[in-house]
């Protein structure tokens, strides 16, 4: 195939020249090797896209060194105002990164609608951020002398992402990280490539200075690995598998990095919760994106008394979802985006089933539809905590279900697990979800919400000791991640230059 495919031309018109990728302002495909992305719904092949060297990878991580010094000399102002003139550029060409995002993606329109307003908006926040961001002056013990603490840029930051939000995750650095002043190289997912092509594009169009981001395609274990251990790199932001962010956490010892890694989720829901909300927000944490969220509805632990009536209550909802092509109106949920991630669904639910589950419905591949990727929202009963499928992070459209006895239980059972990114709780008692919260070890707990609840401000990120990850992303989290605190310590002649 000649790079794109001529019959998706319509959706990417003047993509076909500038394919590939994107280093010191200017665009490649000059690689030896390349691969295909393919449309999961129909297996279309999308485009022929380079498989980058280490050496490649090397040269981006020269053009981010070239740019750092003058792009962290630029004033705040003028990098909140290239962040806001990012965001604009996003939102004129939504329709355009949508489609694409769709297609290659897997997730239905609407939802990529969605996703690619949130990286919009992600621009837009990370500039009002900085511009108002603020210094300190703190009071020093030796006459004379005193203290500013400022902020400073990393340096070259190395930015992972994966397939799963491959618009929105990517901007959750790229927006900070060149607010405040670092240069960037940053690898997508293989298989969502195209879509990182597409809004590279819109960006390079926004009059980005050259060098500051660069993109560079290609396999993880080799231009991801290559950026994130070179010694010219100071900085890693990795969104991706708990096992990828172990490796890449010893690559890239020394340096300071974030780090957003799996999920397994619990939905706690009591006895006295509202049933039909729990199992709205349950089913949404589960089908969204066809599950393949870090903070999906991992598993609904329910209390024993209300367990029956709340399954029925989501298998009614997983009965009403619409799967079909993500680009047709009216689709609810897509396909899984590859075959890695749908071995891994069918193996679960199938472990699941082998050892006592029942499945309420679903619980199959629907390869009728067009393609094997296709998976039916799923809900099984009688799981038990030691299933597999209530252990290990699913990323499909699965509900399963353990029922449990009392608060006691199932703080016991939601906290018996190896992540800790994401939880949530139903009860009326709102005094008593609060309490819950606190013995629950997350970087999140909604309260009458899903798991997946999430607003771009919030900190996000895994709770300490887990295999969730390390660090905080979102709004000001992001900005001070991705900053460092230098110590200034001046003459001044007051005793106290704080004014006490
Ligand atoms: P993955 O770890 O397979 O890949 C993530 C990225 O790492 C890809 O770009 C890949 O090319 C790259 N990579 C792979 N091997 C590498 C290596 N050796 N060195 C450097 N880079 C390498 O993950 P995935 O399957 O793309 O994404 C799904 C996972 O991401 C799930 O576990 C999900 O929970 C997690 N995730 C977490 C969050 C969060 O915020 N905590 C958000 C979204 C997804």
């Amino acid at each position: 195939m000649d790079k794109l495919n001529p019959n998706i031309s319509a959706d990417l018109p003047p993509i076909a020249e500038r394919i590939g990728n994107f280093i010191g302002g200017a665009w490649e495909n000059a690689e030896a090797e390349s691969f295909e992305v393919i449309n999961p719904a129909t297996k279309e092949v999308l485009a022929a896209l380079p498989k980058s060297s280490r050496e490649t990878a090397r040269r981006a991580v020269d053009a981010a060194v070239a740019a750092q010094n003058g792009w962290a000399r630029t004033s705040v102002w003028e990098r909140a105002n290239l962040c806001a003139a990012l965001g604009k550029a996003i939102e004129a060409r939504a329709s355009e990164l949508a489609r694409v995002l769709s297609m290659e993606q897997g997730k239905p329109i609407a939802e990529a609608e969605g996703e690619v307003g949130a990286a919009a908006h992600g621009f837009h926040m990370a500039a009002e951020m900085v511009r108002y961001a603020t210094g300190e002056f703190v009071g020093g013990a030796t006459e004379g002398r005193q203290v500013i603490t400022r902020r400073f840029p990393r340096g070259v930051y190395a930015v992972i992402t994966p397939w799963n939000y491959p618009v929105n995750i990517p901007i959750e650095y790229i927006a900070p990280g060149l607010a405040t002043g670092n240069t960037i190289v940053w690898t997508p997912a293989p298989t969502t490539s195209l879509v990182a092509v597409a809004l590279m594009r819109i960006l390079a169009d926004a009059g980005m200075p050259p060098g500051i981001l660069n993109l560079v395609l290609g396999e993880g274990a080799v231009v991801g690995d290559e950026i994130v251990s070179s010694p010219k790199t100071n900085a890693i932001g990795f969104t991706g598998s708990t096992a990828t962010g172990h490796r890449i956490a010893m690559r890239g010892a020394g340096k300071p990095m974030v780090l957003e890694l799996g999920g397994n989720g619990p939905l706690i829901v009591r006895r006295d919760a509202d049933l039909r909300r729990a199992a709205e927000a349950a089913a949404f944490g589960a089908f969204s994106n066809c599950g393949q969220i870090c903070a999906a509805t991992g598993r609904v632990l329910a209390d024993a008394e209300i367990a029956e009536a709340l399954a029925k209550e989501i298998v009614a909802i997983a009965e009403r979802q619409r799967v079909g092509n993500p680009m047709h109106q009216g689709i609810t949920m897509g396909p899984l985006n590859n075959a890695n991630v749908a071995r891994k669904v069918a193996e679960h639910v199938e472990n699941a089933i082998g050892s006592g589950a029942k499945c309420l419905t679903g619980g199959r591949s629907i390869p009728e539809l067009g393609s094997e990727l296709f998976y039916a929202p799923t809900v099984l009963s009688h799981v038990t905590p030691w299933m597999k499928i209530a252990r290990e992070e699913t990323f499909g459209p699965v509900v399963p279900i353990i029922a449990l006895s009392g608060d006691d239980e199932i703080l016991q059972v939601a906290n018996d697990t190896e992540y800790g990114l994401s939880m949530a709780i139903f009860t009326r008692d709102i005094e008593r979800g609060l309490a819950m919260s606190s013995e629950l070890s997350a970087g999140i707990v909604n309260i009458n919400e899903s798991t997946v609840f999430w607003e771009t401000h919030m900190a996000f990120g895994g709770s300490s000791g887990t295999k969730s990850g390390l660090g905080r992303i979102g709004g000001r989290h992001a900005i001070e991640a991705m900053s460092e605190v230098r110590s200034v310590s001046i003459p001044f002649p007051n005793y106290n230059a704080t004014g006490l």
